[in-house]
């Protein structure tokens, strides 16, 4: 990443700090440290005042946080205690009024920060996530390659599975595909869910073995540069699909299908959900489909904008998220179809192949 990306950030969050009137922002969030600054570590206080960016971290990061950070950030290791380094940073000059990071701060962290400053802390929510919320073309590549990553190692997976394999053995099988592909890490647990666990939309993965005729959902992620993709394919293993999964499977298909085709820029979340929605209501599954049809996608797998029945606001362009619409009937098993669309300006642009012809492996 060139210096001026995180720079550019950087000038932006400032002009919302600004707006809210406070002097400085502390970051604690992994992610929104590594949105401003390229800082890839775990633990790091990242300060932003009008003057200048301060990152505190600590010894394990003393060679990589000069590297990853040093040209957007004055980087300070603090051997022993980051809170007491913070205190000292801010003892430089008189510190007013500064924000603090209420969704990320513990009662804890809440605890430390009052002697650490002589002026008050106040809380804030999103600020970072929102500006977060708007990829360039950089974070939008990264999630493209993550997701051709993603798809490369499925299409390695599915022709190696077999009846009787366990879903662990699947999971293996495809984690060891994706990290072959360098993908960074598995940006959540990987999910495989076959026969009636395919019903259990967070069902993990379990020891059970496959058997002919069963759903196999698969559920997983890749991270290219931070930056996440999430898929889910649903296959018959075994043998050909009976009747009901294939009235099933088509309608998410098409559920999934009219809301890729059709969200937009600026429409209103619950909007964006209900073009899945209402194809799923229509044919009689309403009940079985519980969820909400995408959450935004970026240097976290869950993060703004929620597209859900229940989502305030709209899609803002520039946005990335999944469309996953499902059908869950418990006892017998389930589909989702899961692809990753970015909401440019002009429309909406797939990230991912949208591959959801109906496998059958046989
Ligand atoms: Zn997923
Ligand atoms: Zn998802």
């Amino acid at each position: 990443m060139l210096a001026e990306t995180p720079l550019r950030r950087q000038a932006a969050l400032r002009e919302r700090i600004g707006a809210l009137e406070l002097d400085g922002l502390l970051v604690q969030s992994p992610p929104n440290n590594r949105y401003l600054t390229g800082f890839t570590g775990s633990a790091g206080l990242l300060l932003m005042r009008a003057e200048e960016t301060v990152l505190i971290t600590d010894f394990r990061y003393q060679a990589q946080a000069p590297r990853e950070a040093g040209r957007v950030a004055r980087i300070e290791v603090d051997q022993a205690n980051l809170w007491d380094r913070l205190k000292r940073v801010l003892g430089e000059r008189p510190s007013g009024r500064l924000g603090f990071e209420a969704h990320v701060a513990t009662v804890r962290d809440r605890e430390r920060l009052e002697p650490c400053a002589s002026g008050r802390w106040q809380p804030t929510a999103d600020l970072v996530e929102r500006l977060r919320t708007i990829k360039d073309a950089e974070e939008v590549a990264a999630i493209r390659q993550a997701a051709a990553l993603g798809q490369e190692a499925l299409a390695e997976t599915l022709p190696a599975i077999r009846v009787g394999q366990s879903e662990y053995a699947v999971a293996a099988l495809l984690e060891a595909a994706l990290r072959r592909r360098h993908s960074q890490w598995h940006p959540f647990p990987t999910i495989v869910a076959s026969g009636p666990r395919a019903a259990l939309p967070h069902a993990g993965t379990s020891e059970r073995g496959l058997e002919a005729g069963d759903w196999l959902l698969l559920d997983f992620g890749a991270q290219v540069d931070g930056y996440c993709a999430d898929l889910t394919r649903t296959v018959v293993v075994g043998r050909r699909a009976d009747e009901r999964q294939r009235q099933v499977y088509e309608t998410v298909r098409q559920a999934q299908r009219r809301a890729i085709d059709h969200v937009r820029p600026g429409m209103a979340a619950r909007e964006a959900d209900l073009l899945a929605r209402e194809v799923i209501v229509q044919r009689g599954f309403g009940d079985a489909f519980g969820h909400s049809l995408g959450h935004g996608l970026g240097l976290e797998v869950h993060e703004a904008p929620r597209v859900s029945p229940t989502a305030e606001g709209v899609l803002p362009a520039g946005s990335v998220v999944t469309i996953e619409p499902g059908i869950y009937l418990p006892g017998w098993g389930g589909v989702r179809l899961e692809d990753d669309v970015h909401i440019a300006p002009e429309g909406p642009v797939l990230l991912s192949d949208n591959r959801v012809e109906l496998l059958e492996l046989v």
